[in-house]
């Protein structure tokens, strides 16, 4: 009986330490995931500019041509909807600027280090803490922060004016000195302040922002290659929005529909966010007939489409700019380019190239959902993910372990079966007739001559 137990217990070790050796092998052989934005970068950038450095990255892996980003197309709740699959108003990090009611706290990007804003969700980041392994970031929002008590294991506290190259360079070090980091990431505020700053239809100062841009990428794959990880380390690049043209004629001042002793104003434009300082529907009534190219929206009645609805930060009446246009109260006009616009305007939308073992060499895909980039990269990372909005569904054929039939070949191929048979076809009928033609008389005599002695019908 002893010696009974004493070999259930010696199989149950030797198991154990065979899925032991198993999930150690798995993590160190894990490639580790490197997620980079370039603030602001819209989609067809990539269409009007000339990108050899990002060329060359993405024609060896992916290219996602647009991205559906989510509502508002403002950084700070793009970013977190990159990292987290969800929209804004599951996530909470709702606009550039906030008002929670119950707390009365206020959020702006200078002031938004209090977990607070940030708990309702979970970034994978923190999964990646939370499972196991190490995460590192340079600057991307919210990775210099608690958030469900964690942090990266490595990171960098927010500065704009520390250089691509640095940030770069912490990245890679990381990376390479702690085989436990699986998860790095990395932001550059370029070409969005660009955008803003002189508006997205100056093709001179954007060449110059986007000369830079794809210089920065190509010291990005140099120094991935310089450190052994290039190859063998799977890189997304990607962004949070686009960015459109602003301009002086296209301006809606709210002074000239509404008194400023009847609102408190928490965000401006292109969403405005108003607390109305008595009774709301006088003065949603006069922000409806505003302007004409800018709707207004009571809590309740903002469209199901934007995702933008159920969070207590999001105010009661919501004001929503036609692309291009800027709310003001009064004066000027505060930038060129803008966005934050609907997240269904083209205009809006950022791209995503992919490049690494997980991924397919030389596709490309029309368009995804930018919460779907979540389920993606916990697939990837072998994490569990947290409840979201995205669908690993939508894009799994960017993967190689994935099998996917193009739709594509397959019409092809059904096409030139098609063609292949009715060509048999067409020449078996011919050659049939080619042998017969000479023999029809006598075919027909035979059968004239069987119709003449047919008595066995009779
Ligand atoms: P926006 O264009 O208003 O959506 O915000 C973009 C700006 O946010 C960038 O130009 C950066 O200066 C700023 N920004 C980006 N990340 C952070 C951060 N982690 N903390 C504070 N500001 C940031
Ligand atoms: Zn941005
Ligand atoms: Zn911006």
């Amino acid at each position: 009986m002893h010696i009974k137990a004493f070999l259930i217990l010696l199989a149950t070790c030797y198991q154990s330490a065979i899925s032991l050796n198993a999930g150690n092998g798995t993590q160190k052989d894990l490639s580790p995931l490197l997620l980079v934005s370039f603030d602001g970068f819209r989609a067809d950038y990539l269409k009007n500019y000339s990108f050899p450095n990002l060329q060359k990255f993405f024609s060896d892996g992916v290219h996602i041509e647009h991205l559906t980003n989510v509502f508002i197309t403002k950084t700070f709740p793009n970013h977190y909807s990159l990292a987290t699959g969800l929209y804004a108003e599951s996530h909470g990090i709702l606009a550039s600027r906030m008002y929670d009611p119950s707390t009365k706290k206020v959020f702006s990007i200078q002031n938004d280090s209090d977990p607070f804003w940030w708990n309702e969700a979970t970034p994978i980041w923190v999964s990646v803490e939370e499972q196991g392994y190490k995460s590192a970031a340079a600057m991307w929002p919210g990775t210099d922060l608690m958030i469900q008590n964690h942090t990266p294991t490595y990171f960098l506290k927010y500065d704009y004016k520390v250089s691509f190259r640095e940030r770069l360079g912490n990245i890679t070090k990381w990376l390479t000195e702690d085989e436990s980091v699986k998860f790095a990431t990395l932001y550059w505020e370029e070409p969005d302040h660009t955008g803003h700053t002189f508006g997205p239809e100056n093709t001179t100062e954007m060449r110059k922002a986007l000369k830079e841009v794809d210089e920065n990428i190509g010291l990005l794959m140099q120094q991935l290659n310089e450190t052994g990880l290039w190859g063998r380390i799977n890189v997304i690049i990607t962004s949070d929005h686009g960015m459109v043209q602003c301009s002086q004629d296209r301006l809606i001042k709210l002074d000239q529909c509404i008194n400023r002793s009847s609102y408190t104003v928490v965000d401006l434009t292109p969403v405005g966010a108003i607390i109305p300082l008595s009774e709301p529907s006088a003065l949603y009534k006069n922000l409806s007939k505003c302007h004409p190219h800018m709707k207004a929206y009571l809590k309740n009645d903002i469209p199901d489409k934007l995702h933008y609805r159920n969070n207590e930060r999001i105010q009661p009446i919501i004001l929503v700019a036609d692309e291009g246009w800027t709310i003001v109260q009064q004066g000027n006009l505060p930038r060129l380019g803008d966005h934050g616009y609907d997240n269904s305007l083209r205009s809006m939308h950022p791209f995503l190239a992919a490049h690494g073992p997980a991924f397919r060499k030389g596709y490309r895909m029309e368009s995804i959902n930018s919460v779907d980039l979540y389920p993606l990269m916990c697939h990837i990372l072998g994490i569990s993910e947290k409840p979201n909005n995205g669908s690993y569904s939508h894009i799994r054929c960017a993967l190689v372990s994935e099998k996917c039939t193009d739709l594509a070949v397959v019409v092809g191929i059904v096409i030139g079966v098609f063609i292949v048979l009715t060509t048999i076809t067409f020449l078996f009928r011919l050659m049939k007739n080619r042998e017969l033609s000479p023999s029809r008389p006598f075919a027909r005599l035979e059968l004239q001559e069987d119709d003449d002695d047919d008595p066995l019908l009779e």
